[in-house]
């Protein structure tokens, strides 16, 4: 078995259990294992700190399988124990009603202590993405015990994110096990129907992770004029018109995102006349309705990640600011904003702070009504802060 040791001190953050081994903590690795190998970790005394999958190339050269003096034993095992853990601990949750819900994010990465493994359920379909060295290297091993421990033999892989360039991995996609998925997989959310299209679709096809935020700002929907920006297929419309909106004015720069919401409009049995699908790019046309005077009662802002890293933070803070000022312009008194980040490198302080700017600068009276994270079966590991990536607030103005 290769060893990784460390720099002395460097240990503290495994004594703490945090699964990342930076290269720079790194003193040297024996036994010349290969991408996505098991190391032993060991501490600069050469105590045993635990176990680590190895990414020869990434900044992240290690993430810890498991911390601690004991042996990991057979590796299969091992995978599908946790996975085991991870799977059914959340369908016992959530998927107690599958008339209610029958999709969710079944392994959540690190925080499920399963570093770079995301599966996500889709009614009888499952999604993968392996996305670190290690977990590509038991790919076969997680298919299998995917199967077994779920009973569902429909597994499709998804591994087309970005970060896996970081880990010196190729975008790969295609069936793990059994049929080629559908064109669209029809799932249930809190009792509203969306279609979702795992091969080419976002992500693994679909937000899983404002299951529980939709409902949240459905609750404030009711006779509301709507502005759903960053619409992707439509989710939040679908729940504000179910809420009894008056209208849905929905924008996205994705055509294909915006047919497909048109599409879950139908499937509810929603009225297509109080919905308004734009493609177009929010930031341009938030300015061009300022400039129309246009107001609403009721804003969503959930746009795509604009810090990946800390080293975006800047920039993504810019944007930030502008969509939430331009919004807050928008909006008639008492009106509502429900504004979103799912930048990893935005902790939630700094969002706050970028959003009481933005309406100090709008020069409107705002208030935090509700603070919205992603949805428990997203769940943040204690030890991993980091697994922290979705913030929203909703705020009132009066
Ligand atoms: N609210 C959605 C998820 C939004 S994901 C839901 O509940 O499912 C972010 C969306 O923003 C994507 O659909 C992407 O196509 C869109 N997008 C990214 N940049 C954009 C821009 N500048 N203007 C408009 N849409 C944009």
């Amino acid at each position: 078995m290769a060893k990784l040791i460390l720099k002395p001190g460097r240990e503290k953050s495994l004594m703490r259990r945090h699964p990342w081994v930076f290269s720079g903590a790194v003193k040297q690795v024996n036994g010349n294992p290969g991408s996505g190998d098991t190391l032993e970790v060991l501490s600069a005394k050469g105590e045993r700190l635990g176990w680590a999958a190895f990414s020869p190339q990434s900044s992240i050269r290690a993430r810890m399988w498991a911390f601690g003096e004991e042996e990991l034993g057979d590796m299969t095992f091992f995978l599908s124990n946790k996975m085991r853990i991870a799977i059914i601990s959340k369908e016992k949750d959530l998927l107690n009603n599958q008339s209610l819900n029958n999709s969710m994010r079944l392994i959540h990465a690190e925080s499920d202590g399963l570093p770079g493994l995301i599966v996500d359920r889709y009614d009888q379909w499952l999604v993968a993405q392996f996305l670190t060295a290690g977990a590509e290297k038991w790919k076969h091993e997680i298919t299998q015990a995917l199967a077994e421990i779920t009973g569902l033999t429909n597994i499709y892989e998804r591994s087309d994110a970005d970060v896996r360039e970081l880990e010196g991995l190729s975008p790969t996609t295609g069936v793990l096990m059994g049929a080629q998925p559908p064109e669209t997989v029809e799932i249930s959310e809190n009792g509203l129907r969306f279609l979702v299209d795992i091969q080419k679709g976002h992500k693994t096809g679909f937000y899983l992770d404002q299951r529980d935020n939709r409902l949240a700002v459905q609750a404030y929907a009711k006779d509301r004029r709507v502005l759903n920006c960053f619409s992707y297929t439509g989710g939040f419309a679908v729940y504000c018109l179910a809420g009894g909106a008056a209208q849905v004015v929905s924008i996205d720069s994705s055509a294909d995102a915006l047919e497909m919401g048109k599409r879950n409009l139908e499937l509810n049995h929603l009225p297509a006349e109080k919905a308004e699908w734009m493609c177009a790019d929010v930031f341009q046309e938030l300015r061009t309705m300022r400039d129309r005077r246009e107001r609403f009662d009721l804003i969503v802002l959930d746009p795509p990640k604009f810090a990946p890293t800390v080293g975006q933070v800047q920039a993504a803070a810019r944007g930030y600011k502008d969509i939430n000022l331009l919004a807050f312009k928008l909006l008639n008194p008492g009106g509502i904003l429900a504004t979103f980040s799912c930048s990893g490198g935005v902790e939630r302080a700094l969002f706050q702070k970028i959003v009481a700017d933005a309406a100090l600068d709008a020069g409107v009276d705002a208030q935090i009504i509700q603070h919205l994270s992603q949805a428990p079966d997203h769940p943040i590991a204690l030890n991993f802060p980091e697994g922290e990536y979705l913030k929203g607030l909703i705020c009132r103005i009066s």
